[in-house]
Formats: structure tokens, sequence, C-alpha cells
């Protein structure tokens, strides 16, 4: 998501540094202390803040770590959660690309992958947020019941990661081509998701857990 240079943004995200986590290398291992939390999901590609803030709200009793590169979007999203209780929350205003090194090994239970960028050019396959090169990441970061629930619009996306995690053996728990088309109370809608569900668009979504 881009999004117009906004002055605030940088000197805004800096002076909340204890929760935009300017160096989340420090917390691997000890974030459920930090957050204060027995559960631990993160969202990459957090966009604008809605799912993650939101969800958050529903669920008190989980920690919620929203990840978005962009820093005049990761601003906004900043903004959001401050406005509400978010001790159990924080964001990291960086690139995906380092998680490893964010996390310690099985510390994870969800990650949410939300209208992630399709990359459609074949060259740029490796950018997907389900490309194998995440998927082993996420492997090694997710607990052993550990989870990925993705939604998107776009049917290519889905299908290419479908056959991503099937390659690299995940488990297929759940898969919806239509999912708003039952109300889902549990789960937040996104901005992008918004977007779509208003043009009439179905919402693919899909779970998949850690191979046994
Ligand atoms: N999840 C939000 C939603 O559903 O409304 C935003 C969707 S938007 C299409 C995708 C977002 O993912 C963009 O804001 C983009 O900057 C971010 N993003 C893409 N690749 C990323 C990466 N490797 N690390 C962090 N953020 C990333």
């Amino acid at each position: 998501m881009r999004m117009r240079k906004k002055a605030w943004a940088e000197p805004f995200l800096k002076e909340n540094a204890d929760f935009v986590i300017e160096k989340p290398e420090i917390w691997a291992g000890h974030w459920r202390e930090k957050l204060a939390c027995q559960r631990l999901r993160i969202e990459i590609g957090s966009g604008k803040g809605d799912y993650f803030t939101k969800m958050a709200a529903m669920n008190p009793d989980e920690g919620w770590i929203g990840i978005e590169k962009e820093h005049n979007v990761a601003a906004v999203a900043a903004k959001k959660a401050l406005a509400q209780p978010h001790e159990h929350m924080a964001l990291i205003a960086q690139d995906a690309d380092q998680l490893s090194s964010w996390f310690a090994k099985g510390e994870l239970d969800v990650i949410h992958l939300n209208f992630s960028d399709p990359w459609p050019k074949s060259g740029y396959a490796k950018r997907r947020l389900s490309h194998a090169r995440f998927l082993k990441q996420y492997e090694a970061l997710l607990n052993p019941q550990g989870q990925v629930i993705m939604k998107t619009d776009n049917p290519k996306l889905f299908e290419f990661s479908l056959t991503e995690f099937s390659r690299e053996n995940w488990q297929l728990r759940e898969v919806s081509v239509d999912f708003r088309r039952q109300p889902h109370p549990e789960d937040a809608i996104t901005e992008y998701e918004q977007k779509f569900m208003d043009l009439g668009q179905p919402i693919y979504r899909a779970v998949w857990q850690k191979k046994a």
C-alpha cells in the first residue's frame, strides 16, 4: 500500500518507540512477557492497521503484532492502535524479510496474511508472502499447532498459495472461496476486504497448519 508522504509519520513512529519496536530482535523469545499474553499472533502487511487493532480489541487476552514496511502507512496503524488500550499490542514498521531474527523458533501461534500484495509477474514471485522462502520461515517460527491464515481477493494469488503450501507439506485445515457469504463476527474485516466486499467480490480464505 502506497500513500502520499506524511510529514508527521517518521517523527510519530520515533516518538512512540515503546509501541513501534525499532529493534524487534531484542524481544525474540520474550514477546509473551512483553505483551503479557499466552497466545501470540502477527499480521504481516498490516496496512493501516484495521485488522490487528480490531482483533486485539476483540481478543484482549492475546498478543497482536502488526508488521508493515511502508512508514506512512504504519504511522496510521500506530495512531489507530495507540487510541485504544494497547498493552498487548506492538507494531514493527519494517520489511518482513527479517522475520526470522525477530522471533524465536516456535514462538508464534498464528500468522495472518491479509490481502497481501500479489506480485503478479512471475519474476517477482519470491516477494509473495506465501512463497516457499517465507513458508520455511513461518514453519520455524510457529509452534507445532501453529497456523497461517490467509485472506485475499485475488484468485491467482490464492491458487499460487494453495500450491506452494501443499508443496511444502503443510496441512490445509480450512478453505473457502466466498468467506463472507456467511457472517463471521469472530473475524474482523480489513480495509482492503471492505473495499472488495463493497464491490461484491468474493473473499478467498484458507487456514494451513504445519506438517505433523
Ligand atoms: N492487510 C491490509 C488490508 O487487508 O487492508 C493491507 C493490504 S495491502 C494490499 C498490503 C500491505 O502489505 C501493504 O501496506 C504493504 O506495504 C505491506 N507489505 C507487503 N509486503 C510486505 C513485507 N514484506 N513486509 C511488511 N509489509 C509488507
